[in-house]
């Protein structure tokens, strides 16, 4: 069993994300598995250093441990592009020149107030920039790339399915197009996104039980088409519990009272951590 935490560097680690942690070295050490840590830091107007240095130190106080060197998304975006070149080449990428404002406009949801559709990643596009006939060439490199969905679901053979052993059921969409749509892979100031880069990563590192927040279960069905389509196994998942604060509200970034460091400066020990997320 191979398990892994993959913190984004932009902020405290909080009870959140110590049970995550927790949670998935717990699993990998119960079966003499292998715990491995990831930054997710592929946007880099957000990642710091010193949240990264944190996150560590978090960590380890916690009494975790991890093979070196960590895997840093940054340092991967050859592999980002190589995918992107993968499903550019199959004809399953076009680029859209859209901004939120025109997908608003385009969804015609001019009533203040009345919310446009949304699946897992967001207000599902409304194919603006969707070509007729898959784009050829060279993939471009500074625009945005969204996937066409409609195209992707014709490449598979079986219906989307994975497993999952967390608190929530495995969630698969009846109709992809109208409830997810066509979502963006390589955002244009970043170059990637974080659907495709979690899929090539995950199965870069071998991770064979993918523990993560109840939050994500959505998501991935992206993730297990992303395997489909690039060839990649898919692993087994299981989305835990969140951690909510004392109004049931779930834990945020910001949600500064609840990091780990504060219950460290406070005297208390990982132990009452645990118990406190429930371990
Ligand atoms: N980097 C993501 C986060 O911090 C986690 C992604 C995942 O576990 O798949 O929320």
């Amino acid at each position: 069993m191979r398990t892994r935490f993959a913190p984004s560097p932009t902020g405290p680690l909080h009870l959140g994300h110590a049970y995550s942690a927790c949670l998935a070295h717990d699993m990998a050490v119960a079966e003499g598995g292998t715990f491995l840590l990831r930054i997710e830091d592929i946007d880099q107007s957000r990642a710091r250093p010193e949240w990264e240095a944190k996150i560590y130190d978090d960590l380890h106080w916690l009494g975790l441990g991890w093979p070196t060197p960590v895997m840093r998304q940054s340092d991967r975006m050859d592999a980002y592009n190589a995918a992107l070149d993968q499903l550019w080449d199959a004809g399953l990428l076009y680029p859209c020149h859209c901004n939120r404002r025109d997908i608003l406009a385009a969804l015609d949801t001019p009533q203040e107030g009345v919310e446009p559709p949304t699946g897992p990643d967001g207000v599902i596009y409304p194919g603006t920039c969707r070509p007729s006939i898959a784009p050829t060439g060279p993939r471009p490199k500074d625009t945005a790339l969204r996937l066409n969905m409609a195209r992707a679901l014709e490449c598979l053979d079986t219906p989307i399915t994975y497993s999952e052993t967390g608190t929530v059921p495995m969630i698969v969409s009846a109709n992809p197009l109208a409830e997810i749509g066509d979502i963006v892979l390589a955002r244009r100031d970043m170059g990637t996104s974080y659907h495709l880069s979690v899929t090539v990563d995950d199965a870069e590192q071998g991770i064979t039980h993918v523990v993560r927040g109840a939050d994500l279960a959505e998501a991935t069905q992206i993730h297990v088409l992303l395997q489909r389509l690039l060839n990649l196994p898919t692993p087994a998942y299981h989305h835990h519990k969140l951690i909510r604060d004392e109004n049931g509200k779930r834990l945020a970034k910001r949600d500064d009272a609840k990091a780990i460091a504060l219950y460290r400066d406070q005297g208390k020990s990982p132990r009452d951590v645990r118990q406190l997320v429930g371990l």
